[in-house]
């Protein structure tokens, strides 16, 4: 079993893979505007097993395209979004965000909770945009610091893990130097964090090391998993996601 199988099987049960909520969905869902228009073409880009696209098939009346590169992510939201009746809004796709294989000019939006990462905030955000129309929306959270300074700690850790972290205000020229203008921005709070995505990884924790006969590899998975959830507890004023809710200007 390799690290990346241990992540999978760790985090497939999870309604979610990364911090956010229904709520948070809908918040993010609001400030696009999505919601007043009809036979809407989406795509949920790192989707997981789609704790997002199930929010947006039932709110939207559109058609979404969920992408993720794990196969077995994919299986369970189609299975998810069968009990829902929601099949024929959903269809999945199993690549990777950086080779998609959509047509220019396709998508009214993209959604990605806690996916752009991968890419990196500013190569993601030249990844997606060709693939939106006109004035087309992309709406990604992403991990952000809430302050301009921090404690030293913290600023280590997430530099070494995620050199592409920023303030909010970075971020935003980002958004602005790549064609978009922002229509929205808020900061998930930290029950978005416990409540739908450490507290439930946690209580997995137990079966997780079971199925795999407590070896080194999975209790270094859950290690590292706690050491992150020990770090957010401590240093949640300083850091959190913030969801970027934004339009594609010119062609
Ligand atoms: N959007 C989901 C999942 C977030 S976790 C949620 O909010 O719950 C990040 C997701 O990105 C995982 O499902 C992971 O499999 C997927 N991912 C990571 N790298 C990827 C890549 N290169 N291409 C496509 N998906 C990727």
């Amino acid at each position: 079993m390799t690290e990346l199988d241990l992540l999978l099987d760790l985090h497939l049960d999870g309604d979610r893979q990364g911090p956010g909520t229904q709520k948070d969905t809908l918040r993010a869902l609001y400030l696009s505007a999505l919601d007043e228009r009809s036979d809407l073409y989406i795509a949920d880009i790192g989707c997981g097993t789609g704790g997002s696209t199930l929010v947006l098939a039932e709110e939207l009346d559109a058609k979404i395209v969920a992408v993720d590169f794990l196969q077995p992510f994919l299986d369970k939201l189609h299975e998810d979004a069968a009990k829902k009746g929601l099949t024929d809004k959903v269809e999945t796709l199993c690549a990777s965000m950086d080779a998609l294989p959509f047509e220019e000019n396709c998508f009214d939006a993209i959604w990605s909770e806690g996916a752009i990462y991968n890419l990196g905030f500013d190569t993601g955000l030249k990844t997606f945009r060709p693939f939106l129309k006109p004035g087309g929306i992309l709406a990604a959270s992403e991990l952000t610091w809430l302050t301009d300074a921090r404690p030293a700690e913290l600023d280590t850790h997430w530099n070494q893990h995620y050199p592409d972290i920023a303030t909010a205000g970075e971020k935003i020229l980002q958004i602005e130097r790549n064609g978009f203008t922002l229509l929205g921005y808020f900061v998930l709070p930290p029950s978005s964090w416990f409540d739908t995505y450490y507290r439930p990884l946690q209580a997995r924790y137990k079966a997780f090391l079971d199925r795999h006969d407590h070896s080194d590899l999975a209790k270094a998975v859950v290690q590292e998993n706690e050491d992150e959830i020990a770090l957010y507890e401590a240093y949640q004023d300083y850091v959190s996601y913030g969801f970027y809710i934004m339009k594609k200007t010119g062609a």
